[in-house]
């Protein structure tokens, strides 16, 4: 592409730090400068920001107080009255957006959330520039799917999905879709020697095995299941310790003295360490010995990539994107979602035999070079760039 940068506005709307977020500093970190200029659009009151501002990338608050961006995905409820009230609201945020956007002199815009699809996706379709939806979940059968869904056949998006099982959630006469898996820095998840501080700090005993499962503390995480399959881990190998890292999301604070009560009445609390959010991943998975994801429904899962690309051997779920990263056998074991006992012979069969965690763990690596680093993502996601931007 010659002549000036294009200019590309991301639209995301979160408050949190979540994995979508994560993922689009990985994609502002490493987009090409020279052809595309990065301008994100936000929440007055999400403090991640500052993250994409240390990138050196312009940030515009520019998402209003509508109650539109608060609604939870399952307070979206069916019935005309609800319907008609959201209509109204995202319309209106969306008119708003739009005059703002039309003096940014974009030339694109990337949506980064499911709200940022409907409303930024209405003000990309008014100002009459393309539009990328970056969609990153599953949805069920719920009222957010049909919204969607009618939100996409007005605005026209190319959408990027972030796993088959994602692009399979969408409309079969959609064709405007790129499977794009999230990548990862291999230089930042690279293995390393385990920090004897850190272990002092968690409190592991010495010679003991770490399980280790990364992610925000929310129900569909599986960390139910995984503690009761701790219990049965400990019953074989009692010096084992779980380490639970990771916050619950703000309106559901309460999530973490729920688990560590079950940890309590399971009898396994004193071989679990609740971290909270940690900066440090990569150091926390250099001292663990199989990493685990029991999520329910799972559309891709970025710290399933991070734990293979610090060569450990993965136990996951067989459910949404998961089995196009893990291979069953070779790079992790994948079990069936909610079963407690199942979920425990696999890790297990990991923590008695070392030489098959260190091959999956190998084997792993090889795989998040092949398929999942971050630069090949980037790569992608400027090349769909460049297709939707060429004159018409
Ligand atoms: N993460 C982190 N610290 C924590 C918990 C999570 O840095 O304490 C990061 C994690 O390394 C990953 C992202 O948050 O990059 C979570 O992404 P994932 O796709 O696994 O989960 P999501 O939140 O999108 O469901």
């Amino acid at each position: 592409m010659t002549g000036p940068r294009q200019r590309i506005a991301y639209i995301d709307h979160a408050q949190e730090l979540g994995g979508a977020e994560h993922s689009l500093l990985d994609l502002l970190a490493r987009l090409d400068r020279d052809r595309f200029e990065p301008l994100l659009v936000h929440c007055a009151d999400a403090a991640w920001v500052e993250k994409a501002r240390e990138l050196g990338v312009q940030c515009e608050a520019l998402l209003g107080m509508s109650e539109i961006y608060r609604l939870r995905r399952d307070e979206i409820q069916r019935g005309l009255w609800r319907n008609f009230q959201h209509a109204a609201l995202t319309y209106q945020e969306a008119r708003r957006l739009t005059s703002e956007l039309r003096k940014l002199e974009l030339d694109l815009v990337h949506t980064n959330t499911l709200k940022a699809h409907v409303v930024g996706g209405l003000a990309a379709h008014w100002i009459g520039r393309p539009l990328v939806w970056h969609l990153r979940d599953i949805l069920g059968p719920e009222p957010a799917r049909e919204v969607l869904r009618v939100a996409g056949r007005r605005v026209r998006p190319h959408v990027i999905c972030i796993s088959r099982a994602v692009a399979e959630t969408l409309p079969a006469d959609e064709p405007r879709r790129t499977i794009i898996y999230n990548g990862t820095s291999l230089e930042r998840f690279c293995p390393r020697q385990p920090s004897a501080a850190l272990r002092e700090e968690l409190g592991l005993p010495t010679g003991g095995r770490v399980l280790t499962i990364v992610s925000r503390l929310t129900p569909w995480k599986g960390h139910v299941v995984l503690l009761r399959a701790m219990r049965q881990v400990l019953a074989r190998h009692s010096d084992t310790t779980l380490l639970i890292v990771g916050e619950a999301a703000f309106w559901n604070a309460d999530y973490v003295g729920e688990l560590e009560d079950l940890a309590g009445e399971l009898g396994v609390r004193e071989a679990t360490r609740f971290t909270g959010y940690r900066q440090d991943i990569p150091d926390l998975l250099a001292l663990t010995d199989v990493f685990v994801l029991p999520s329910t429904d799972e559309p891709f899962g970025r710290v399933i990539v991070e734990a293979m690309a610090m060569e450990l051997p993965v136990v996951a779920t067989a459910t949404g994107g998961v089995p196009e990263i893990v291979k069953q056998g070779e790079t992790g074991l994948l079990v069936p979602p909610e079963e407690p006992t199942v979920l425990a012979e696999a890790i297990i069969r990991l923590l008695e035999d070392g030489e098959l965690r260190r091959e999956m763990g190998t084997r792993g690596r090889e795989r998040v070079l092949a398929h999942f680093d971050a630069r090949r993502t980037v790569r992608q996601v400027q090349e769909l760039y460049e297709r939707l931007l060429v004159p018409a």
